[in-house]
């Protein structure tokens, strides 16, 4: 394979677009991708019949508007490029078909900002993410707004967000003294996921229906031995990685890096970071071809949050930076941070905005997959915090409680053996139980799900890091001493916000109890997690820096408090026909066996003992009754009350608990029954059958 030729070649990148458009078209088309102008429509149908030609040479029959609407995947409806033209057809894209289009809305979750009779929606196209081939067909990137321009998607408030960032963040550097055309957010997600063999989850209806295991006692050998972390690839997966990469590249996306992670049969992929629009998509389209690649494999991708209990689950950590068009990283330190005042006054507004905005960060990450890892001690805990590492945590501890500051430098380290090499150290360690942790220059937020949007962290962060921009340039505008003006409201911003900074281990038992002495939320559901975007103060946020209209803020937590709802809904469904149609008669299938063998041992010799037979079936049934009962509370509690927040509620706390119950009887009597009785691959079979 020639990486650097196939890179890119489904793409309808720069380099393409230069040799195939005008050039005045070219350079106008760049002026918005680059600098935000507004799309010149004119050049549409240039740009158009380029992209077309282009997508035809690639194989495409077919174009579609590529949208995100608020599920977490993509949609798309093809169109053929075909027109009528006497007996034959031509191929043709309109200038008008590549800037808009019409699909029909009303089956897209709206939350309420669209009424079903109002069903119009459009997609308008994205310049700023590139268009591509896939199988057959071209996808332009689109947003997606409804016939009375609320925004149904998840890429409209991104784009607005990022704009947002820009025009505070280019304020802030003014008063620096820095001109530049663009700040724009970088992004890097890495994803980690799960890969089993394919007959295996065939067999098995939980995964199938709802992408977790609702039952499962855990294997015998879990991840204790830790010789999964970074060990050698299984051949299957290896070549899985190989293909993947390979398809990957196709699409331009930069995977570069990929291991095997903490559980059995877990592995993650991180790419190089790029702007937080394109990181977006390309993350979308990264978990789409996972799944297919996977398929030609024989090989099933699960992206669930956890879908195996006693093993680690699935997350998605998103590096987040900021960076002006000239190559400036803002949460780049420099060689002496505690001189730099620009860098501590945007750490400062950083620390702040987490800290203000601590609820809306967790509830944007808040999923019934990501309640099984919040605060499991396998992913950051639910509580917002951020690390600073020692040289940044030094100065910060300098200038809130007065210590002093010995500089920490990078110095040379070596590893010890005199053949190796002299290398500088990192300033920070790594410190994997934070949520936001600052990694040399970049902070990485790692709350959020595995199958969730990339979008929807990083609509906050920009959002609530363009809010305390904007504050501190109306504070600082004008000022007469720049510099002292600057340090003293850095060290108020601090000194305010202290309470946001932990250096320490969060899965520690005393934070929770430190967290709540410091005030910090710690909410462990998506049911109490997102109502805090009914909160005046976090609607005024969005509304503020021109993200959401307040009816947006609260047409999104309904659908997210609603999907909670529906998923769980499904989870406890699949696990009650589970439980009747196959667990139940199953057991009881095997304590029949034990009592014939019983009485055919009585019929034979009355010496013979059936002392363990006896108790085994008396165990079994006993919690096979218990079973059935518990069953039948979890189908009761299914009636919920009205309105989303009721019924998030009593999901949270009576459905869970009832679907944890059913589970906990099912998996004492899996680890009883004989094998030949169990309906169900085992553990051992999901996690191990791969070589
Ligand atoms: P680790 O988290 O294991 O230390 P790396 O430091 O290699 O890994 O980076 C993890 C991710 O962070 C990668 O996807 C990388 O591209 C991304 N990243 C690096 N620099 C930036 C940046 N300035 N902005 C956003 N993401 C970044
Ligand atoms: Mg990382």
């Amino acid at each position: 394979m020639n990486v650097t030729e196939i890179f890119g070649s489904n793409v309808f990148n720069d380099e393409v677009m230069k040799n195939l458009l005008p050039k005045e078209v070219y350079n106008s088309l760049k002026r918005t991708i680059n600098e935000g102008e507004p799309i010149d429509t004119n050049i549409a149908s240039a740009v158009a019949n380029a992209m077309k030609d282009w997508a035809v040479s690639k194989g495409a029959t077919h174009y579609t508007h590529w949208f995100q609407p608020l599920t977490n995947l993509t949609a798309e409806k093809h169109d053929s490029f075909i027109e009528p033209s006497g007996d034959k057809v031509i191929m043709q894209l309109t200038g008008k078909s590549l800037i808009v289009g019409e699909p029909d809305a009303s089956s897209f979750p709206s939350g309420g900002t669209r009424m079903t009779s109002a069903a119009r929606g459009y997609t308008a196209w994205d310049p700023t993410s590139p268009a591509f081939v896939k199988e057959h067909t071209l996808c332009i990137p689109t947003v997606f707004v409804s016939y009375t321009g609320e925004t149904l998607d998840k890429k409209a408030p991104l784009l607005k967000s990022m704009t947002a960032l820009d025009t505070q963040a280019k304020r802030l550097l003014k008063l620096f003294g820095i001109e530049c055309r663009k700040v724009s957010t970088t992004v890097g997600p890495e994803q980690e996921y799960f890969l089993i063999d394919e007959d295996v989850y065939l067999q098995r209806k939980d995964l199938q229906l709802t992408g977790r295991t609702l039952f499962g006692a855990v294997s015998s050998r879990g991840q204790e031995l830790e010789d999964h972390y970074f060990g050698a690839l299984k051949g299957r997966v290896a070549e899985f990685m190989r293909d993947l990469d390979e398809t990957l590249w196709r699409f331009g996306i930069y995977a570069k890096t990929e291991h095997n992670e903490v559980a059995p049969a877990q592995h993650e992929l991180a790419p190089i970071f790029s702007t937080t629009n394109v990181a977006v998509d390309d993350n979308q389209l990264t978990m789409e071809l996972m799944k297919k690649v996977a398929k030609k494999h024989h090989l099933v991708c699960l992206l669930h949050e956890k879908p195996f209990e006693g093993v680690n689950g699935s997350g998605k950590h998103n590096n987040w930076s900021l960076s002006t068009d000239t190559g400036l990283n803002l949460l780049d330190p420099g060689e002496y941070p505690e001189r730099n005042t620009r860098f501590m006054l945007i750490l400062a507004c950083v620390l702040a905005a987490v800290d203000d905005y601590q609820g809306i960060l967790r509830a944007c990450v808040a999923s019934a997959g990501n309640d099984h890892r919040l605060g499991a001690n396998e992913a950051p805990p639910a509580i917002v915090s951020a690390y600073l590492g020692d040289q940044l945590g030094a100065i910060v501890d300098s200038i809130v409680l007065g210590k002093e500051y010995v500089p920490k430098r990078a110095v040379p380290g070596s590893i010890g053996v005199p053949e190796s090499p002299i290398f500088p150290i990192d300033m920070t360690d790594r410190n994997r139980t934070s949520p936001f942790a600052f990694t040399g220059n970049k902070f990485e937020f790692r709350m959020l799900g595995s199958q969730a949007s990339v979008a929807d962290p990083n609509i906050v962060l920009n959002t609530i890091a363009a809010q305390k921009f904007s504050e501190a340039v109306d504070e600082l505008s004008g000022a007469k001493d720049f510099e002292k003006a600057c340090k003293d409201y850095t060290e108020k911003l601090l000194k305010k916000h202290y309470r946001i900074v932990f250096n320490y281990n969060g899965y520690g038992p005393d934070w929770e109890a430190e967290a709540e002495r410091r005030g910090l939320l710690n909410s462990k559901t998506t049911a109490d997690a997102v109502p805090e975007f009914f909160k005046k103060e976090n609607i005024d946020v969005f509304v503020k820096q021109g993200v959401y209209t307040e009816k947006e803020v609260i047409a999104r937590a309904n659908i997210q408090l609603e999907n909670y709802i529906k998923t769980i809904n499904i989870e406890a469904l699949t696990m009650i026909e589970m439980a009747r149609q196959d667990i139940y008669p199953s057991v009881n299938g095997y304590i029949a066996e034990i009592c014939s063998v019983i009485a055919a041992k009585r019929a034979v010799s009355e010496r013979m003992s059936c002392k363990a037979d006896v108790s085994l079936a008396e165990e079994l049934s006993r919690l096979n009754e218990a079973f059935a009962k518990a069953v039948n509370k979890l189908e009761k509690d299914l009636n919920l009350p009205a309105g989303e927040q009721a019924a998030s509620q009593k999901i949270a706390h009576t459905v869970v608990p009832d679907m944890e119950e059913v589970r906990r009887l099912s998996d004492c009597m899996e680890k009883l029954c004989s094998s030949d009785y169990w309906p169900y691959p085992t553990y051992t079979d999901l996690l191990y059958s791969v070589r």
